[in-house]
């Protein structure tokens, strides 16, 4: 009951990249940045199994970015030509790689480090990618001429590293669409189809990350102005509801998202947010633990998976460890606090 996880993302050592940035510059190269890639992910597996999650990841060590970081590996993208593009129905610019050609793999994608994962931890590990939606978000389309054609081509390439990460042992697949939260009907028509295609022929566990974004300044703007309820699941979650992803999270705690939206889950593993990444305030176990009994007000309580809000990526370390340590404190709270309490929803 209550197995707790984190989104994905965690911040990298300041040996290893700059710190406290979405698209932080490496800080070595060739067989020096794998081995300390390689550490850095060590080094995390080690704190989230310390601080007591059920379920751990690779904290997306090995990647620049969240969706990049997938990109880097598929033949018919330049990565050699940038271009500035404002993301996420334009809340912010990024510099983007160029859709050039039709998009193949070059070889895995993530083998190195989930392998690596899976030979240091015998807990459940998790392991994100970028979900098509979001990709074609986060790209520059001088190829394709149609984002959901796009996101199709994507998600085939998606499918092939996803079966190759469940044969490395991964028992979770996670696809991360903070773009659900944007494009809601794009999401609806297709983004959920697109999703399917990614996750097809997996027998491990699928989820999906929908999120508010990262802790940045950009999205906490964007935040204010999304008024006093924030009801952009209600527009999704039915067809995910409908689909055949298990798993699917929602921001909590510190949200404006109304948390009857919950109810329209009620088939699937819900990873509830129980911790703010936009603050480095650290979550006492009883704020955790209370919003855990909200969720418990909408779901059966073992379909609740407690969870960050979003990664921990431009996040200290400091805080990082922290927050890890009051999700799981949180988790074990509200297991001794509702054992007795018999009614499930
Ligand atoms: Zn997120």
């Amino acid at each position: 009951m209550f197995e707790t996880a984190i989104a994905g993302s965690l911040p990298k050592p300041s040996w290893l990249s700059e710190t406290e940035k979405l698209w932080p510059q490496w800080k070595l190269a060739g067989p020096e940045l794998q081995r300390a890639k390689a550490d850095a992910t060590l080094l995390w597996i080690k704190e989230q199994e310390d601080a007591g999650l059920d379920i751990v990841g690779d904290g997306e060590q090995s990647r620049q970015h969240f969706v990049h970081g997938f990109l880097e590996q598929v033949e018919g993208i330049d990565f050699e030509h940038k271009v500035k593009m404002g993301i996420r129905n334009n809340r912010y610019d990024a510099m983007v790689p160029q859709v050039v050609a039709p998009l193949r793999l070059k070889g895995r994608v993530h083998a190195f480090e989930a392998q690596l994962a899976r030979a240091h931890t015998k807990k459940k590990l998790k392991f994100t990618l970028p979900g098509p939606l979001t990709i074609v978000d986060t790209v520059a389309d001088c190829f394709y001429g149609d984002k959901q054609t796009m996101a199709m081509a994507f998600a085939e390439l998606l499918n092939q590293e996803a079966l190759a990460l469940q044969a490395d042992g991964v028992d979770i697949i996670q696809f991360d669409e903070p773009a659900f939260n944007v494009y809601m009907q794009d999401a609806a028509d297709w983004g959920v189809k697109a999703l399917e295609v990614a996750a097809r022929g997996l027998t491990c566990t699928t989820a999906v990350h929908i999120c508010y974004g990262y802790g940045i300044k950009a999205n906490s703007d964007w935040k204010e102005s999304l008024g006093q309820e924030w009801r952009q699941y209600a527009q999704v979650f039915p067809a995910l509801a409908a689909s055949s992803i298990q798993q699917i999270s929602l921001e909590c705690y510190h949200s404006h998202v109304p948390p009857d939206l919950m109810a329209l889950l009620k088939n699937k593993d819900v990873m509830v947010g129980v911790i703010d990444v936009a603050s480095d305030v650290i979550e006492t176990p009883e704020q955790v633990a209370d919003t855990i009994g909200v969720a418990m007000q909408y779901l059966p309580r073992n379909r609740i998976f407690p969870c960050t809000n979003c990664g921990l990526a431009p996040m200290s370390r400091e805080v990082a460890v922290k927050k890890l340590a009051a999700l799981a404190k949180g988790a074990a709270l509200a297991r001794e606090r509702y054992a007795q309490t018999g009614s499930d929803a």
